[in-house]
């Protein structure tokens, strides 16, 4: 009895505290997010977020910079929803391609398509899936991507995922968060399981 009295005044002080915080964010804005890190789970969220937007009937858009494969579970399920552009502008891994050259006329041809999406104000969301790579290995200009980001449409939330963010997008972000890795069952020997992986 005791116990479930004292849980019951810890609880209403912590109620306090957080309809407190709840009242002191009463601003709206276009945000800027950044999902980083070594851990699974960076891109899987930004297409939640898609999900979202989706469901209040507002549009999303979607810049796939890395992967060529169509072959995604997301893909193939959003990119034929009424309300979401989805574009695949990479050509594979680095690794794969193994050509600089080539790598960075793919990353300007994507980058045009990804202005396009952030001067587009019926796009409640943009999804920049990877962009972070072509940033560190400086296929794209980093300032002319921050100018880009900060002359968009005001309420237009943008996602950046990728891991090794670079330091500038971190500042100009609103939401920042690093995945990190502890464990993955690839690490394993299990391969990329539908539903899960892609
Ligand atoms: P997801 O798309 O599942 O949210 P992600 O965007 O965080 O993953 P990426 O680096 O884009 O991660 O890698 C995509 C693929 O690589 C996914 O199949 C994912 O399961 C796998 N992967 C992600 N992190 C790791 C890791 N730490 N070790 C091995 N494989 C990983
Ligand atoms: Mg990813």
């Amino acid at each position: 009895m005791q116990d479930n009295e004292k849980h019951r005044s810890r609880m209403v002080r912590k109620k306090g505290v957080v309809d407190a915080a709840i009242a002191r964010a009463d601003q709206d804005k276009g945000l800027l997010l950044v999902l980083t890190g070594n851990g699974k789970g960076k891109s899987s969220s930004a297409f939640g977020m898609v999900v979202r937007t989706l469901g209040y009937g507002k549009k999303a858009g979607v810049a796939q910079f890395v992967k060529s494969r169509r072959d995604s579970g997301e893909e193939s399920f959003l990119s034929v929803q009424e309300g979401v552009k989805w574009h695949v502008l990479g050509d594979g891994y680095t690794w794969e391609t193994q050509n600089r050259d080539s790598d960075i006329a793919t990353a300007e041809r994507g980058w045009k398509v990804a202005q396009d999406m952030l001067r587009d104000s019926s796009l409640h969301l943009v999804v920049l899936d990877e962009l972070t790579y072509l940033l560190k290995y400086g296929y794209l200009d980093m300032q002319r991507v921050c100018s880009d980001l900060a002359a968009r449409p005001p309420m237009q939330h943008v996602v950046v995922t990728g891991r090794a963010a670079p330091e500038r997008l971190v500042e100009m972000a609103d939401t920042v968060s690093e995945i990190r890795d502890i464990k993955h069952a690839f690490r394993a020997g299990v391969r990329a399981q539908p539903g899960i992986d892609l």
